[in-house]
């Protein structure tokens, strides 16, 4: 019987989901196969578009931690005791936290100009804005007394997009997969989900014919695994597609937090409505990890004398530092597929989370001081922005998975989509980089048909 599909995603998240998007634009149709339940309402939206936080924005965090499934949180953490998936319908892209800043260590899968357009389109796809923050008294305050203090080292202070609008409440509605194919009427029509877990891809030779999932094979004229950058190189590893780059080369970001009372003269007036501010340092020579200040969500319980503080006087600070690549730093999968990490940090990454420490210091004084119970922590090592698992690579030399049009060495119809494509120790947030190239992906296997 022929298949009423052109495509066969595996994964709904947000790179799954703006792939599928992209192919049915095309006039493709596509089948997303979601091994993971419908956590909200509609399936695939953000769980954070909850009425209830508009009231308590920080008891977001707990409920976002829920939906983490970790593979073992007591490792050390070379061992990357934070290492999660989540699956549900709109994988973690139901539960991110939506910053999305364009890639900092582009390499040369896209010319230039086609990275500025497949950004341009990815900051469409998810909805992008930085302008409306703009509009917040502590962002053009805190960007001028920050700017005039990291100036002198060549340190920029930038308001920084964040996938979401305001809507007229004034509250933030982020963007989710269920977003992403609902501004789509193409996509509407085109695509479809299904729950069930692929456990196996069927080929022969250079072909996949098919997906095994939910106990039948469903034919597969075309296949894009997005299964994120874990579970992309454990379905491959589980069909006996194995080459010698994968799971390797893993980069992700040791994250620090605090939260901070802002000195009085950079806020607005006790009580006065003001937008939380979203403020970027790229990364530079000076200071090579990327450093935010904003108002997102804290994970900290305050304490006495800050239990309650004036929220217009409240913000984070982040450090996400990049982790140096190398080729023994990965995950090795078990004879069931089962995932462990080892991703030791070189003296290099020592140094640098040791800067962004003392980098948080820095800001801090600048700004005000730390909220009492709230001093800098790391989050659990691995939790989030794992990169490098099925790489790219220019050439089939042993260094990728897949060639730069995503497309798996070996392979004419099994292509990725992912951010374990991204080679480079990128500095910032990778999803809207992952994004870009999901859709270009898309694209390639358009013009390879
Ligand atoms: C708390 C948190 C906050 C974050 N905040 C940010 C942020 O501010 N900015 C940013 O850039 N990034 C952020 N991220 C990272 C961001 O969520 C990911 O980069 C993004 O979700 C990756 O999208 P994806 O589609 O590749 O993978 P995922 O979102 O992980 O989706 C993969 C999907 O594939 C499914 N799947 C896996 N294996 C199979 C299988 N065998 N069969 C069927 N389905 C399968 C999974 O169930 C899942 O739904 C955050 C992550 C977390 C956890």
């Amino acid at each position: 019987m022929p298949s009423d599909h052109d495509v066969v995603i595996v994964g709904s998240g947000p790179l799954g989901t703006s792939a599928g998007r992209r192919l049915a634009e095309h006039g493709l149709d596509v089948l997303i196969i979601e091994q993971g339940p419908a956590i909200s309402d509609p399936p695939g939206s953000h769980t954070r578009n909850a009425a209830r936080f508009h009231a308590d924005p920080d008891a977001y965090l707990e409920v976002a931690t829920a939906h983490l499934d970790f593979f073992d949180d007591s490792v050390p953490r070379d061992n990357l005791p934070g290492a999660a998936v989540t699956p549900a319908r709109g994988g973690q892209g139901v539960i991110w936290t939506n910053l999305c800043p364009r890639g900092d260590a582009l390499w040369d899968a896209l010319s230039p100009d086609e990275w500025k357009a497949y950004y341009d389109d990815a900051e469409t796809y998810l909805d992008v804005h930085a302008a409306p923050f703009e509009e917040s008294t502590r962002q053009q305050r805190i960007k001028d007394k920050l700017g005039a203090a990291l100036g002198p080292d060549g340190r920029a202070v930038e308001t920084l997009p964040v996938a979401a609008t305001f809507d007229g409440d004034g509250y933030l509605h982020f963007t989710a997969p269920y977003d992403i194919l609902a501004a789509s009427a193409a996509a509407t029509e085109r695509v479809r989900v299904i729950e069930a877990a692929v456990d196996t891809l069927v080929h022969e030779g250079s072909k996949v014919t098919g997906v095994v999932a939910g106990g039948r094979t469903i034919e597969a004229p075309e296949v894009i695994v997005a299964a994120g950058a874990i579970g992309t190189p454990q379905l491959l590893h589980r069909s006996g597609i194995r080459p010698k780059a994968l799971g390797r080369w893993l980069s992700y970001h040791p994250i620090l937090v605090a939260q901070l009372v802002l000195d009085p003269d950079l806020c607005a007036a006790p009580g006065e409505a003001d937008r939380e501010p979203r403020l970027q340092i790229p990364p530079s020579a000076a200071a090579d990890w990327y450093s935010l200040v904003l108002r997102d969500v804290s994970p900290f319980q305050p304490e006495a004398p800050d239990d309650t503080v004036e929220p217009n006087r409240l913000v984070e600070i982040q450090g996400i530092c990049p982790v140096d690549i190398a080729e023994e730093n990965g995950i090795a999968f078990d004879a069931d597929s089962r995932p462990t990490f080892h991703v030791p940090l070189s003296p290099a990454d020592n140094a640098r989370l040791e800067g962004a420490r003392d980098d948080a210091d820095r800001i801090t004084a600048t700004l005000g001081r730390y909220r009492a119970g709230c001093e800098p922590i790391w989050m659990p090592f691995g939790f989030a922005h794992m990169t490098g698992t099925t790489r790219m690579s220019a050439s089939d030399d042993g260094t990728g998975v897949a060639d730069y049009q995503g497309r798996v060495w070996g392979f004419d119809n099994l292509r990725l989509a992912t951010n374990g494509l991204i080679p480079t120790r990128m500095a910032v947030n990778p999803t809207l980089t992952g994004t870009a190239l999901a859709i270009a992906v898309a694209d390639r296997l358009v013009t390879a048909a």
